[in-house]
């Protein structure tokens, strides 16, 4: 076994015993994605000498008392996060050339503590998509069977944690894409409450929705990084401070709601025997376990297409050629309108202007009543919905996708098909409260042993206690093997 089979707490474990030096661990980790990435195509680009320098940097500098849990750990950033110096690409064509000229306020944080970036991970262009593959680069492929998609639109970074590419990778989810693609890659994917990790320097999807979050291969290496990545900062008006948990919550406290809707027809049969045995497990622990009922479940994925489009259609002006993007193509048109469209159109692809154009019908005068008002108004009854399910239970369980990992092509024709992927997860972006992925086994399907994730949901601000009963889980079950 080498150390990229490590999670993040044997790393430290190893390290503090000076078993194992930080450059030591960054080679391993470089070794293995010369080996693996050509297939999985995982990440966009590998900043091998930053991160051997800063490897060395920390060799040098550390000090087994002082040091944070991320002292000297290189971290796979999804790239719609800027890095300073590095490329950022967002997955697509538009941004091929850009280099961030500073780093995001969450690889300012990681870098105090002494983490450092290995290199930008592939994802959905734009982060519109749920299976890499309206990447501009090519799709990334699932470690656990090549044939399928690892999800999206963060695929790159959660195949890079489930391959051992990386202890922590870093993804933003606006509907899913932490989610989605660590439940079909086996990993934890968690999504903070709305705020809690600055989306300064996260290339903006849509505003009121996305949330950078984390892949691990466990819930105790998110607790560990946690608390680093959380924090108000004066370049985000909308972050807020998460309160930690005055005391350790005890199994007999906590009562787990299962979402009624997520259980019904749709679901994949085989993988709502683990999902079934996961909350067999709570119940054993002496969690109390009911059923819950979120009644405008029904309407959160239209809401979201109506809500992520319009923000989309407003995000995507700037990528103009002019203020950001290629500005290559239009120059041999003789007016501005032509400069703009003819930039465009070689920049951006299919999946991007499909929600442009949706998102400026809904804002349209005509219909902007019809659509973008309304849903805003379903989007509160949805999120009155969950307070009243927190009222009677303190977190809600459900999966995280109805089927196991897909194979490459199966929904590309369909988009409906594709945003249906995200039915159990967009809701916990419309409402802003904390979500997280953790392994339930996998459902054999071709020959194939297929992932499958639990969903855990909570309320507004309490992610530590989330991340708490969440970890309950894996004590009884250990980490998935890396794939
Ligand atoms: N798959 C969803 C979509 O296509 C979610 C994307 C995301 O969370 N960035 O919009």
């Amino acid at each position: 076994m080498d150390s990229t089979s490590y999670t993040l707490a044997e790393i430290i474990k190893r390290t503090r015993a000076k078993e194992l030096s930080f450059t030591e661990l960054t080679d391993e980790y470089l070794a293995r994605i010369d080996k693996r990435n050509g297939e999985l195509h995982a990440f966009l680009s590998v900043d091998a000498e930053g991160a051997r320098n800063a490897a060395s940097a920390a060799d040098v500098a550390f000090n087994a008392e002082e040091a944070s849990p991320l002292f000297g750990v290189p971290v796979a950033v999804k790239d719609a996060i800027l890095v300073d110096g590095a490329p950022c690409t967002a997955g697509s064509k538009m941004l091929e050339h850009y280099i961030a000229p500073y780093d995001a306020t969450v690889m300012v944080n990681l870098k105090r503590v002494g983490a450092f970036s290995l290199g930008k991970t592939n994802m959905d262009e734009f982060a519109m998509g749920s299976s890499t593959e309206h990447s501009a680069f090519g799709p990334t492929k699932n470690p656990h069977d090549p044939t399928r998609v690892p999800g999206g639109s963060s695929g790159g970074s959660a195949a890079a944690v489930a391959a051992g590419l990386a202890p922590l990778a870093l993804g933003s989810d606006t509907g899913g894409s932490i989610r989605q693609p660590a439940a079909f890659c086996g990993v934890v994917g968690f999504k903070p409450t709305y705020g809690a990790i600055s989306r300064f320097g996260l290339i903006a999807m849509a505003s009121s929705l996305d949330q950078i979050g984390t892949f691990t291969r466990t819930v105790e290496d998110v607790k560990l990084v946690a608390p680093y990545l959380f924090g108000r900062d004066d370049n985000d008006a909308t972050t807020q401070d998460i309160p930690e948990l005055a005391e350790l919550p005890d199994p007999k406290s906590i009562t787990i709601g299962i979402l009624k809707e997520g259980f019904g027809e749709g679901v994949h049969e085989g993988m709502k025997t683990n999902l079934l045995s996961a909350i067999a497990a709570y119940e054993k622990m002496g969690v109390t376990i009911k059923e819950i009922s979120i009644p405008h479940l029904k309407y959160s994925l239209p809401v979201y297409y109506i809500i992520m489009p319009s923000e989309v259609s407003s995000n995507m002006t700037r990528y103009d050629g002019i203020r950001y993007g290629l500005d290559g193509p239009g120059q041999q048109e003789d007016n501005l309108l032509g400069y703009y469209l003819h930039n465009r159109r070689e920049g951006i692809g299919e999946e991007v202007r499909r929600r442009i154009m949706l998102g400026t019908y809904t804002l349209s005068a005509g219909y902007y009543d019809a659509y973008y008002a309304r849903a805003q108004k379903v989007r509160t009854l949805i999120k009155q919905d969950f307070e009243n399910a927190f009222n009677e239970v303190d977190i809600i369980a459900a999966p995280t996708t109805p089927t196991p990992p897909f194979k490459f092509g199966e929904k590309m024709d369909d988009p409906l098909e594709m945003y249906l992927s995200d039915v159990y997860t967009v809701s916990a972006n419309l409402a802003g409260v904390p979500a997280i992925s953790i392994p339930a086994g996998t459902v054999e399907e071709g020959g194939m042993a297929l992932p499958v994730g639990l969903q855990l949901i909570g309320p507004h601000k309490q992610d530590y206690r989330l991340l708490e009963v969440a970890s309950w889980l894996e004590r009884t079950q250990g980490p998935n093997p890396k794939s």
